[in-house]
């Protein structure tokens, strides 16, 4: 009989994911942004800045979901003079999130004109595309001397739905010039690389400090966003900030951001991120918080609750029990996980598994903190936990499900749990 021989193991990478990008460290408000510091969620609101308590309360609800920055639009002059009211009611619900301004065509009236305004806000946004083509110079130095006063700092933020158009013409013409001209949408990505840096360089000859200045170049396209970033990322030591433009609505924004975010991330570039979902008319703006959340935890760069680790289910196990399983310990996590957060610290590391059959359920089980593995079709009822990677228990019958709850219950608090310790040591 023929047997395989033995090999070694093949070489194998350290780690998944490069390493970080170096940059310098941004504060925005309290929040450090930059290659020392953990990659950073943010989103935006969609409520008209001008209604305070709407705009309140949409960013209470987006920092509550994990948003550790949230930026507001300010288009107007009513928008501009409520955000210092925003940021007072914020503070007197406890809500500390830095609140970021994004300026389009007026911010260098907006700002100068509204010093509440500019003095409450943690950082500008400023899409260098949008700032005036005929008086660029000046309406870009208005915000930048504004930024320098209030010692915020300022994402310059390209966006090539907004190129600024002259750049594009001239950066074109010059290339129709050349013997062997580049095909189009490599000078498009040059030019929105140039637009970002040449803004920074200006930004800096004014006077902004060199670690008051952040980057993005957005693009709606996934495989144009890895152009972009990775040719801009060689090119300065400025945190970036990673997102999608237009990603779309749900499935689509989800995985086209991912997959960009994620593909990025995993080569060691971004600073912080945004996942720009278009909700749906009635659905819930908090959607793309966790999912950028859920995109940070998958990578292994952020660690925010447990995870459920269950598998898809095939023809070895044709009822739905176990994905209701599945579904209920998940639900019973995020219903403990406020409690917990207070309680039980570093809990959020937990990984649990429920899985529906022997091929792969006790294997994925023992890698898990705590895992069960139930019975497959035609196997026999009965369904073995697994703690640590050790063979805790069998359960049977009908309430396997409140069983397993309250064996993970006990293991949180033994794990997690303030007297810990005190458990520990009685041996
Ligand atoms: S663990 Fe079992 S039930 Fe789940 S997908 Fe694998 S073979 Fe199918």
């Amino acid at each position: 009989m023929q047997t395989r021989d033995p090999s070694p193991p093949c070489a194998v990478p350290e780690s998944g994911l490069a390493a970080r990008r170096r940059t310098t460290t941004v504060h925005v408000g309290d929040v450090p942004v930059g290659s020392a510091n953990p990659v950073v969620v943010q989103s935006m609101t969609n409520t008209d800045t001008a209604d305070v308590e709407s705009t309140v309360r949409q960013v209470e609800e987006l920092a509550e979901a994990g948003s550790e920055l949230v930026r507001v639009t300010v288009n107007t002059s009513a928008a501009a003079a409520a955000v210092p009211e925003i940021v007072t009611r914020l503070d007197s619900r406890g809500v500390s999130v830095p609140l970021i301004g994004d300026f389009h065509f007026n911010g260098h009236i907006l700002l100068p004109g509204n010093p509440d305004c500019a003095a409450a806000l943690a950082k500008y946004r400023i899409n260098p595309g949008n700032v005036g083509s005929k008086k660029w110079d000046a309406h870009f130095a208005a915000i930048i001397e504004c930024a320098i006063e209030n010692g915020k700092p300022v994402r310059i933020g390209v966006n090539w739905g907004s190129l600024d158009a002259a750049l594009l013409t001239r950066m074109m013409d010059e290339n129709a010039e050349l013997a062997e001209p580049l095909a189009a949408d490599v000078v498009m990505i040059s030019a929105i690389v140039e637009s970002a840096l040449s803004s920074a360089r200006v930004a800096e000859e004014i006077g902004l400090p060199h670690d008051a200045i952040l980057l993005s170049a957005k693009v709606s396209s996934v495989p144009d966003l890895l152009r972009v970033y990775r040719a801009l990322a060689p090119l300065s030591d400025y945190p970036l900030h990673l997102g999608l433009t237009e990603a779309g609505m749900s499935r689509k924004g989800t995985v086209a951001s991912s997959a960009g975010i994620g593909i990025l991330l995993a080569e060691g570039i971004g600073d912080t991120i945004r996942v720009s979902l278009t909700p749906t008319p009635d659905g819930d703006r908090r959607e793309e918080v966790l999912v950028a959340r859920q995109l940070l935890q998958s990578l292994g760069l952020r660690t925010f609750e447990p995870q459920v680790t269950a598998c898809p289910g095939c023809g070895r196990t044709t009822s739905t029990f176990f994905q209701e399983m599945a579904q209920d310990i998940e639900g019973w996590l995020q219903r403990r996980m406020p409690e917990w957060r207070e309680t039980h610290a570093g809990v959020e590391a937990l990984s649990v598994a429920v899985m529906g059959c022997v091929v792969n359920g006790p294997g994925e089980s023992r890698h898990a903190d705590i895992g069960i593995s139930l019975p497959g079709n035609f196997e026999e009822p009965s369904a073995p936990v697994y703690v640590d990677g050790e063979h805790h228990s069998t359960l049977r019958g009908d309430d396997i499900v409140p069983q397993f709850i309250a064996i993970l219950e006990e293991y949180v608090e033994r794990r997690f749990g303030t007297d810990r310790q005190a458990v520990a040591g009685s041996g």
